[in-house]
């Protein structure tokens, strides 16, 4: 039996939060409001964020919601329904600091004292009650969700109106600052903006050498494809130091050249240069990062152009220039993207476990699935969940 992964609509997740706040919070005054922030899933331009390059995500119908009441002692005090049980945490906002909280908290805390340093908002302290559909540590970045979620509660808050474009991109800031200097997680940005701009029946162009942030029409359905997501479940940390080793090559070239990679003229020569000693493994990272940005390029005019043929090719590209030259993959996520036909399929996110998704007629859905799942079954792997994908909306007030 295929497992399918639940999504809630925008009611229950409101009510759910706002359950959970009045369990947690009893002492409390009733929540000023609801607010939530996707998951998204990168359709091609992975492990490029941080190397100026560019990706195609869209932000899922899977959201964190939090419900929020504002405080005046500068408490936070923050529960999370996840995993099964309800974590809880509390500190005042003046002890965060980079490298603390480290654990789930960070993610929250810090990005409430990231906007505040940045003077995006100003706070005096929350109460927050956190519920979520998006899968945790699956590549769908349950991370960005929650701190996005927290970032338009607390921007709200304090500025009693949504946040436009221009706050969304200094929000965002903020959010990739929490993740990278109090949580310790080397995030480039993509997962953030995703979760920010997202809108409905829109994927967004990502242009991380600009900044640019384009949203584009994503209508698959008028040629009958949909995107499959498949789960490998198999454990999956980027803290285990395996992403910071690829974004340590990276970063070292890059400051080198005194540019990103996307400018560096023969970038993957200039890779060799910079240590003669690991020379290969240096051009091979490169080399994914520079033929991934052109792919991702060429995908945006795929796109508008309606050519899913060559958007699928390019894919299949990604996905073998991630196991071959970058080394993310994992035999779950190789298993699970020979199963799915490589046409069309590649893993997402970070790799290391995580997620696969195919781009497949809309027919395919269900053998599709079978293939992937009988796959990790007949290799004694975890069994995958699935889920069809439409983008949705980005972070937002609920209720
Ligand atoms: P991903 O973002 O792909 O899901 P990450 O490893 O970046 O994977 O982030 C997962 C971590 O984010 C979790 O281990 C947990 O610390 C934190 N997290 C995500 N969602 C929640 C949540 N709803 N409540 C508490 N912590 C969460
Ligand atoms: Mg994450």
């Amino acid at each position: 039996m295929l497992n399918w992964i639940d999504t809630r609509s925008d009611d229950e997740l409101a009510a759910a939060a706002r359950d959970l706040f009045a369990a947690s919070f009893p002492d409390a005054p009733e929540p000023a409001g609801v607010w939530a922030a996707p998951g998204r899933v990168n359709l091609i331009g992975e492990h490029i964020d941080y190397a100026g390059g560019a990706s195609i995500p869209f932000a899922l119908e899977q959201n964190t919601a939090v419900a929020v009441a504002p405080r005046t002692d500068g408490l936070l005090r923050i529960a999370s329904e996840y995993d099964g049980s309800v974590a809880q945490a509390s500190l005042p906002l003046s002890e965060v600091r980079p490298g603390h909280p480290s654990d789930w908290s960070g993610y929250v805390a810090g990005t409430v004292w990231a906007a505040t340093a940045a003077d995006v908002l100003t706070c005096a302290g929350l109460d927050i009650a956190i519920v979520s559909d998006v899968p945790v540590g699956s590549g769908l970045s349950s991370s960005a969700a929650l701190e996005c979620s927290v970032a338009v509660a607390a921007y709200e808050l304090c500025h009693g109106k949504a946040p436009d474009d221009a706050a969304r991109a200094q929000l965002a800031q903020a959010c990739i600052r929490a993740e990278n200097e109090v949580v310790g997680a080397s995030t480039g940005g993509l997962d953030q903006n995703a979760s920010l701009f997202g809108q409905r029946g829109k994927a967004l162009f990502l242009d991380f050498a600009t900044g640019a942030v384009e949203r584009v029409p994503f209508n698959i359905e008028a040629q009958d494809m949909v995107l499959l997501i498949a789960d490998t479940n198999a454990p999956h940390t980027l803290s285990d130091g395996q992403y910071a080793s690829r974004r340590g090559i990276i970063d070292a070239v890059q400051s080198a050249a005194g540019h990103t990679i996307r400018e560096i003229p023969d970038a993957v020569a200039f890779a060799a240069t910079v240590n003669p000693a690991d020379a290969e493994l240096y051009r091979c990272r490169v080399r994914h990062v520079v033929d991934e940005t052109a792919r991702t390029l060429d995908a945006a005019t795929a796109l508008t152009s309606s050519d899913l043929a060559k958007f699928r090719r390019l894919m299949r590209e990604s996905h073998l220039s991630l196991r071959d030259l970058y080394e993310v993959t994992t035999p779950e996520l190789d298993s699970a993207f020979t199963a799915a036909g490589e046409l069309g399929a590649r893993m997402t996110g970070g790799g290391f476990g995580g997620a696969v998704i195919a781009l497949i007629p809309r027919s395919a859905v269900e053998s599709t699935a079978q293939a992937i799942y009988d796959a990790a079954a007949s290799r004694g792997f975890p069994e995958p969940t699935f889920l069809v994908a439409r983008p949705g909306d980005g972070a937002r007030r609920l209720a």
